[in-house]
């Protein structure tokens, strides 16, 4: 082994750009933090060939004094720190002094700047870490950097490139995370010459994401804006309907950085539980601001990740307050006809109907009070207006609502096929909760969908989603005020789990208690079920208890205790409610049509499937061509 050497400066700096320099997209990045650190009101960008041939970027920023230019360039060197307790109230997006450095030492850079105090500016260059010397340079305040020829003396590396496209992709990311942080710079983004984005500044935030994201997006977001001490939360959530296959559209800023961190997207996404399927992303702009002594941003190469002090705050920050602001809207998807099919009243059209997100007509700001849980209980909320001339006697959440749910199961065993009676609605069918007969004209398709009339358009109703959400929520709201009723079973059921199961289901015992589900420990393996929940009772004991089991086993982790409660109750639910291929009588169908408009949150059922979708009257009217 060859003995051990210090290593030259200049390879020094060359490992360390390997940290910061990644690609084009990293020196962009460096550069526009560099802009915006200098106090820009104005930043335009200039790429060539996917920056592999040219980053320009030019601010209006402060400037750098002439003699401080070889400072620029030499590593470690920043204006941004002075001293190791800085460090823990960092202000800027740079301070490490490295990034100018680096691209000097991998590209040809021409740094070119004037002070505001200055009558003349100056420029030098930096070509593979050999620097030129000063000369006087005649442009405005400001600064104006060109990066050519990245990786120009490191081969290997500039094999690493991808096709332009790609670069371009990258490029524009970072273009996007920055002036989506910043609007209160005017961007632009030129590629190879050409105009790629103009953002002047000030452009309202849904603006800027039509321009980046399209009309998809920002037609359907929803601001957000929630204060826990002194952190502050705002921002723009979309619409769950326009969901996606990854996290990236999952956009987290912090004080004015973007950032990942994966316990803030575990909140988000619990924020929009039981409104995306499994796999599905929701999309989302967040930007947290908190002081800066509560953040450690020292901690990774990029700074993409930070440490947070009081990480715990933050995600019950966020979630609550994504999880508020949903429950505020309507979330019943609305079916349109592309109006490009308007032309041809083909049968094909049918075929290109296509989900859309309703519009949020007002978008208010929303503050959230991070109490526990808001009562939610029943409200009489849609049908509107009530056809009822008495004033409609509002429901408490109370086990009253429940009785009237566990009524809509029938208690009487299997419901056989056809039509069986009223045994749906035997808890509660004429109960004064429920609009007068009549108010709904439902009718059932393939014993799995209900259609019906009301004042926004035609509802196509599925069944079972809809119920399996009812009861989801009612479930919820009982459980609030203590345990569920329970089913005592004279003789206790044994049942015989694997070992591993059996440890599962008697750690989690108190939570299933709560539930109504009473189990014990006969050994071996062995559960003694004593009760089980009374809602549940047109099932077998055993089937259920084994639903449960099967649902604890398949968790990687243990689960937190609200986690596990809420999957427990969505299991029953599902379990309890009616299924797609039950016909439904008249007053079964009205039952559960009725329910809908009393409960919160039924728009989609607890996996996230939706439980109604809308076809608008006037979408019906334009397609009939009556307008
Ligand atoms: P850092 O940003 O971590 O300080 P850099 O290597 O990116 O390190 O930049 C070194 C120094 O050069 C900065 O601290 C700043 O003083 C100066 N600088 C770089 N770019 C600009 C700019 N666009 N406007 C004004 N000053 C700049
Ligand atoms: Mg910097």
């Amino acid at each position: 082994m060859p003995s051990i050497q210090q290593l030259p400066p200049s390879v020094i700096t060359k490992i360390a750009a390997g940290e910061v320099i990644e690609r084009p997209a990293s020196v962009l990045k460096e550069l526009l933090e560099n802009s915006v650190d200098a106090g820009s009101t104005r930043i335009d960008v200039d790429v060539e060939q996917g920056g592999v041939e040219l980053i320009r970027v030019v601010d209006n920023g402060c400037g750098i004094p002439a003699e401080e230019l070889p400072l620029a360039f030499a590593s470690h060197a920043t204006s941004k720190l002075a001293s190791a307790d800085d460090l823990f109230r960092i202000g800027t997006l740079g301070f490490r002094g490295e990034a100018l450095a680096s691209m000097g030492s991998v590209a040809q850079v021409m740094l070119q700047s004037r002070t505001a105090g200055e009558s003349c500016g100056a420029e030098m260059s930096c070509r593979g870490g050999g620097l030129s010397s000063l000369k006087a340079w005649n442009g405005g305040t400001g600064t104006r950097l060109e990066v050519r020829h990245l990786f120009f003396n490191t081969p290997v590396r500039r094999k690493f490139m991808r096709a332009i496209p790609t670069e371009m992709g990258h490029l524009s990311e970072q273009f996007t995370r920055l002036a989506l942080s910043h609007p209160e710079i005017s961007w632009t983004l030129r590629h190879n010459g050409k105009l790629t984005y103009e953002l002047p500044a000030g452009m309202p935030f849904p603006e800027r994401i039509r321009l980046f994201f399209g009309k998809e997006i920002s037609d359907h977001l929803f601001t957000l804006e929630a204060k826990q001490g002194a952190v502050a939360l705002r921002g723009w959530i979309a619409d769950p309907s326009c969901e996606r296959g990854t996290a990236k559209m999952q956009y987290l800023f912090l004080n004015g950085r973007w950032i990942r961190d994966r316990s803030l997207g575990h909140a988000l996404q619990e924020g929009y539980r039981g409104l995306l399927m499994g796999g599905r992303y929701a999309v989302a702009f967040l930007f947290l601001d908190l002081p800066p002594d509560q953040v450690d941003v020292n901690v990774h190469p990029t700074k993409a990740e930070v440490r947070f002090r009081d990480g715990n705050a933050l995600h019950h920050l966020v979630h609550a307050a994504i999880r508020e602001r949903l429950r505020a809207e309507n979330l019943t998807p609305r079916l349109q006809v592309p109006s490009t099919t308007l032309g041809g009243l083909s049968t094909q059209s049918t075929s290109m109907f296509r989900l859309q997100a309703q519009a949020p007509a007002t978008s208010l700001p929303f503050t959230s009070s991070f109490l526990p849980d808001p009562p939610s209980g029943y409200r009489t909320r849609i049908p509107e207006p009530q056809p009822s001339p008495e004033p409609q006697p509002e429901v408490a959440g109370s086990g009253r609502s429940i009785e009237q749910l566990a009524g809509l199961l029938g208690q009487d065993g299997e419901k056989s096929g056809s039509g069986s009676g009223g045994d749906l609605v035997s808890g509660g069918g004429s109960g004064s909760a429920l609009p007068p007969a009549g108010s709904f004209k439902a009718i059932q398709l393939y014993d799995t969908y209900l259609v019906l009339e009301t004042d926004e358009g035609m509802l196509v109703i599925d069944q079972h989603a809809l119920h399996e959400r009812i009861l989801f929520e009612a479930l919820k709201e009982r459980l609030r005020s203590g345990p569920l009723e329970t089913q005592r079973l004279l003789i206790p059921d044994l049942v015989e789990l694997a070992a591993e199961a059996a440890a599962r289901t008697l750690e989690c015992r108190d939570e299933l208690a709560q539930l109504g589900l009473e189990v014990g420990d006969f050994g071996g393996g062995t559960v003694l079920l004593s009760s089980y929940p009374a809602i549940l009772g047109r099932r077998p004991p055993q089937e259920i208890l084994q639903a449960v089991v099967d649902h604890l086993v398949s968790m990687d982790r243990p689960p937190s205790r609200e986690v596990l409660l809420n999957d427990l109750l969505s299991l029953m639910a599902c379990h309890a409610a009616v299924r797609a291929g039950d016909r439904l009588t008249a007053d079964e169908i009205e039952a559960l049509v009725a329910q809908r408009s009393m409960a919160d949150n039924t728009h989609h059922c607890p996996h996230g499937r939706p439980t109604a979708l809308l076809f608008s009257r006037h979408e019906l009217e334009r397609q009939f061509r009556r307008l």
